[in-house]
């Protein structure tokens, strides 16, 4: 199906439910009103030019015209591109100019950014660039005005490549993955099938439209199912996502694991009412069981889902299921999705690992992306003859199924010709009563090739910790290769957009 049918679909069935919610400007849309400013704002772009294939962007943080714009683009097969809020203008100039971008939609502005001057500064660079929309400006009411309400639409496929999602960039430049209706809608159903979402859910939304997790697990999943999606803030703020879960009764909350962790963080945790909460997705990066342990028993969360997966899968190849114990959802990112293939092989041979044996992910299925935009070099690194998706992550597939990621290929610590990992460390961490959150990474040594370096956000900073200590603590717990040899103390991470620690970054920082 394609995405402008499946939202018929919702419509049909859940005229009068809720479909959007924007806590911050109280905006609220119930399925027909949010289908007829979809139709409104695809009409204007077809009156403006804009047909199948075509790309347009979208720059902005969180807001109900993002969704609009993803709809409106998918209905009439102009490819949408989602483009990084934390970017400025040499990125978004080079974005511009490789997807070849007609129309933006960007915001006026968010806290500092400003995001009319940066396109401005930029516009005379990009010769494909032939519209600028600027939302909550009247050059949005005035593109809707040029909508006749007969434009007729292009036939589409679901094949058709609808959307350019660029990776998190956690350790390079991010790649621009282009899917099409077929990959992300599925994506988006089945996610949200396996946490049984009805008419019923309220999905609170505080991760970015621009990436995967808020687009696909988020508005794909909510509209496939007739949930309604609530926007609690522009970007993430942990007191204004706990207030919409309150106030708008949600039944789900999404995020990666640091926006769970500074929400149960937040001095006023315990004197919100979450009760209504009975699922939610968790995914990104591995999280820590006591923060698992928090989440369903402090937020109710008892069916949350771990999720695992990457922009070019879609996102999702596994996902625990709603039974699952603690155990599974926090050793384990679950099972394989339905219609999907997964495999762990030896990532020198390409040979199929046995269960138990640590090796390289690959995926397969309808959630492949069709390729890299325009970087067929790229593509076929990543994506091989048989169509399987190697995903630069270490897993081991259990007896029963379910599999862990033991870290990114990348990220794997050689010290002296051991492997380290430092999930497993960083594990260990964070059971240490002084520490909050703690990231290991491998720094170059020149008698062992790496060394294991721990970077510390301290829970107290008026009580120090030192190298000392921290080896303490490890003595005689941990194997003697895999305990930190340097100590780096940090007031935070450098994060990506989508909430991940830039690893890299750290060991460029930090690693001389
Ligand atoms: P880039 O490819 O640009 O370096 P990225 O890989 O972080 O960035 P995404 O596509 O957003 O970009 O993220 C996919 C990656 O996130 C996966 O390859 C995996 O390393 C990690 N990941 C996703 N979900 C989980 C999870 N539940 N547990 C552990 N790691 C996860
Ligand atoms: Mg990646």
């Amino acid at each position: 199906d394609t995405i402008g049918a499946n939202l018929d679909r919702a419509v049909a069935a859940w005229p009068d439910r809720e479909a959007l919610v924007d806590v911050p400007s109280g905006r609220r849309w119930t399925y027909a009103r949010f289908a007829a400013d979809v139709e409104e704002l695809a009409q204007a772009l077809v009156a403006s030019g804009v047909g199948k294939g075509d790309r347009v962007g979208i720059w902005t943080v969180n807001c109900p015209e993002w969704v609009l714009v993803q709809y409106a683009t998918a209905r009439i097969g102009a490819i949408m591109v989602n483009i990084n809020p934390a970017y400025r203008t040499h990125e978004v100039e080079y974005v511009l100019g490789q997807a070849g971008i007609s129309l933006l939609f960007a915001s006026l502005s968010h806290r500092t950014s400003d995001y009319r001057a940066m396109v401005e500064q930029v516009r005379g660079r990009c010769p494909e660039l032939r519209e600028v929309v600027y939302i909550g400006d009247p050059s949005w009411a005035a593109l809707l005005e040029r909508g006749t309400g007969d434009a007729v639409y292009e036939r589409l496929s679901c094949d058709d490549p609808i959307n350019i999602q660029y990776t998190s960039g956690t350790t390079g430049f991010p790649k621009g993955a282009t899917l099409s209706h077929h990959n992300i809608l599925n994506n988006g159903y089945f996610v949200g099938e396996l946490i049984a979402y009805t008419e019923q859910d309220r999905i609170c939304v505080p991760v970015p439209f621009y990436h995967c997790f808020g687009m696909v697990m988020g508005n794909l999943a909510a509209t496939s199912h007739g949930a309604c999606m609530v926007i609690p803030a522009p970007s993430f703020d942990p007191e204004a996502t706990l207030e919409a879960v309150q106030r708008e009764r949600c039944t789900s909350l999404y995020g990666v694991p640091t926006m769970f962790i500074a929400e149960l963080n937040l001095p006023d945790f315990a004197s919100y009412d979450l009760s209504t909460l009975r699922t939610g997705i968790m995914a990104g990066s591995p999280c820590p069981v006591e923060v698992m342990k928090r989440v369903v028993a402090e937020m109710h969360m008892e069916e949350v889902s771990i999720c695992y997966g990457m922009t070019e899968t879609s996102p999702v190849s596994l996902q625990t299921r709603r039974d699952d114990d603690l155990e599974h959802r926090t050793a384990t990112v679950g099972r394989v999705l339905p219609h999907l293939e997964v495999k762990v092989v030896d990532p020198v041979t390409g040979v199929t690992q046995p269960r138990g044996t640590a090796g390289e992910l690959c995926t397969r299925g309808y959630s492949v992306m069709l390729g890299y935009w325009n970087e067929p070099e790229k593509t076929a690194e990543a994506v091989d003859a048989a169509r399987w998706m190697h995903t630069g992550d270490l897993a081991v597939m259990r007896e029963d199924g379910y599999v862990e990621i033991v870290g990114r290929i990348k990220d794997m610590i050689i010290r002296g010709g051991e492997n380290v990992y430092p999930r497993e460390i960083e594990e260990f961490l964070y059971a240490h009563p002084g520490i909050r959150d703690v990231q290991v990474v491998g720094v170059p040594h020149e008698r062992y090739g790496e060394e294991v370096l721990a970077c510390v956000i301290l829970r107290d900073p008026a009580e120090p910790l030192s190298l000392e200590d921290l080896r303490a603590f490890c003595r005689d717990r941990l194997a003697h290769y895999k305990i930190p040899s340097r100590l780096q103390i940090l007031d935070s991470f450098p994060m990506t957009v989508s909430g991940k620690v830039r690893k890299v970054e750290l060991r460029e920082k930090y690693g001389l």
